[in-house]
């Protein structure tokens, strides 16, 4: 009984410190992305695919969030992007107040799309808002078709999924008709791309339908 409470707590402060987030991310016009995933799915590869396309358009800006090491934020920082890195030395997950003092880093009246890679990991950052506009969910060809229906609060909470990897799909035994079926018996509103985010196959849709949301949040 003790810790369900003292869960409920944590979330309540977080969603508190996140409703915050989002009112500093308003006030300064910024589009702001949670993308999660499990690991190795291809957010950090994601990310650099995504920069590099729309780097010249928006003023972007990376918080990457890991358990341990700063090895993706070394990889995003070669784009030319300011990005700081949130080591949680253990933690399975970003939390709002982690989100909050990143952020404090950077100067948010030069950021137009503030892109936040969680720690790779399904199932404990659907709970922790961290005052985003948009979660995103990358899920991999190679994770099999069953994992919106294992992981349902992921797929929920998302607006868009990327179906990643799919350069893979002759060599891997899953139905990508079936992860979007099991995606949008989930949740029936989530947008769905197919990307291979290596070689930057689908990449540019995806990256339409993003300009086309900071046009919609701008104008
Ligand atoms: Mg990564």
């Amino acid at each position: 009984m003790s810790v369900v409470t003292i869960e409920r707590k944590v979330l309540q402060k977080n969603d508190e410190l996140a409703a915050a987030n989002r009112e500093l991310f308003a006030r300064n016009g910024l589009l702001v992305l949670n993308i999660v995933s499990s690991p190795g799915a291809g957010k950090t590869t994601l990310l650099e695919a995504t920069i590099e396309a729309l780097r010249d358009k928006v003023r972007i800006a990376v918080v990457e969030g890991d358990v341990q090491t700063d090895i993706d934020a070394q990889r995003v920082a070669q784009y030319g992007v300011p990005v700081v890195q949130i080591v949680t030395n253990g933690g399975c997950h970003l939390e709002a107040s982690l989100v909050a003092d990143a952020v404090g880093s950077l100067d948010l009246d030069q950021v137009d799309l503030l892109l936040i890679e969680n720690v790779g990991n399904l199932v404990c950052p659907a709970n922790f808002d961290l005052g985003e506009a948009l979660k995103v969910v990358v899920l991999s060809t190679t994770e099999g078709a069953d994992k919106p229906l294992k992981y349902p609060a992921m797929f929920r909470k998302a607006g868009v999924l990327i179906v990643n990897k799919v350069d893979l799909l002759p060599y891997v035994n899953v139905d990508i008709a079936a992860i979007k079926r099991h995606a949008h018996q989930i949740n029936p509103r989530l947008v769905i791309f197919e990307t291979a985010a290596t070689s930057r196959f689908g990449v540019a849709e995806w990256c339409d339908w993003l300009m086309a949301k900071l046009t919609a949040g701008h104008a």
